[in-house]
């Protein structure tokens, strides 16, 4: 049913890429450092000093022009926390610090680790800090604040729960993007039409860290929200509950997902590939916007070919326009690809 939808879902949507390539300019990506075990970092005070807002399970910290952005990050952790804690099956243990930086410079400042400018926001589970940026440095079609709040609360959460004990990196991005509401029914699609342009990465290669070139981390992002939400749709909460809880009890990865699941990690990864259109060929060719493009223009080639082979003159004026056209949508397809290289369609974050 799920791959009915989604083959639907994406035709419906790759129709209108004939007119108006798909864009997305601002891809964002989280990044998280794996725990370290160093002693919880000192977060240097800025001059004027923090404004904090204390809440009952994180304190917000930032400049005090950012009060009001404060005052809603601390209100939505205060009802976040719990909620994110009871569908993980985890208890909040330790305190957690949530800091808004309001330029990129500070931003990158107060890290305790090494994090690439892209970052968008950090979360470092170990010391239960999270560190965001101010609304105005943010792109204008990025994701909520809040939603950016959840996703590395999830971090904090998980990592505090498995202790120090590393977290699988498909697992720990899967359910970050999951429970935050950002495994999306867009990103199922950019994997059923094959975006990325790449298969789907074995499961057991994205555990124990996702690759560092750029395209595939993108991959492997979208991958583990959609294979968490699809564990979700077989099992609901009480599955993944599960496997927070034998995971962060030392069970082996595929022992973990068999109790979760009924499924070790090859057929569970199996399973979900079989959802996935992109698998299919034909699916891949008839729904991705440059195979569009490429037959439109394949199509006005053949006919002006026909054409000139008539010899007549008129016709082959038209050839020339057909042609220059075919050119044209060509150039315009090829210029749309570099523009908006298919990986760039997903992360909106
Ligand atoms: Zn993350």
């Amino acid at each position: 049913m799920r791959t009915i939808a989604l083959l639907l879902a994406a035709s419906l949507l790759a129709a209108p890429a004939l007119a108006a390539p798909e864009r997305d300019s601002h891809p964002v990506t989280r990044w998280e450092e794996a725990p370290d075990s160093a002693p919880r970092p000192e977060v240097e005070d800025p001059e004027g000093g923090w404004r904090t807002e204390i809440g009952l399970y994180a304190d917000v910290h930032g400049d005090w022009a950012d009060q009001a952005v404060l005052l809603r990050l601390a209100n939505h952790a205060a009802v976040s926390i719990p909620q994110l804690a009871e569908r993980l099956g985890v208890r909040p243990s330790g305190p957690i610090d949530v800091y808004v930086l309001s330029s990129e410079a500070d931003f990158q400042r107060v890290q305790p680790g090494r994090t690439p400018d892209w970052a968008d926001g950090t979360a470092w589970p170990n010391h239960g800090l999270i560190f965001l940026k101010t609304p105005s440095i943010r792109p204008g079609n990025a994701d909520p604040l809040e939603q950016v709040l959840d996703h590395e609360l999830v971090h904090i959460l998980l990592g505090q729960a498995f202790g120090g004990r590393p977290v699988p990196r498909w697992f720990q991005e899967g359910m970050a993007q999951f429970y935050s509401g950002e495994a999306t029914f867009e990103k199922a699609i950019a994997l059923a039409r094959n975006d990325f342009g790449l298969e789907p990465l074995p499961l057991a290669n994205i555990t124990g860290g996702f690759p560092p070139d750029p395209a595939r981390a993108q991959l492997a992002y979208a991958q583990s929200a959609d294979f968490v939400a699809w564990l979700h749709a077989r099992g609901g909460d009480e599955s993944l509950r599960t496997l927070v809880r034998e995971l962060a009890a030392g069970t082996p990865v595929s022992d973990a997902l068999r109790s979760a699941s009924g499924l070790g990690i090859a057929e569970a990864d199996a399973a979900w590939r079989s959802t996935q259109p992109a698998t299919l060929d034909w699916y891949r060719w008839i729904t991705n916007p440059a195979g569009w493009w490429g037959a439109v223009a394949a199509f006005l080639a053949i006919g002006a070919y026909r054409r000139r082979r008539r010899g007549q003159r008129k016709l082959e004026q038209w050839d020339a326009e057909e042609r220059a056209r075919a050119e044209a949508i060509l150039r315009a397809a090829e210029e749309a690809e570099r523009r908006d290289p298919p990986v760039s369609l997903v992360w909106a974050r």
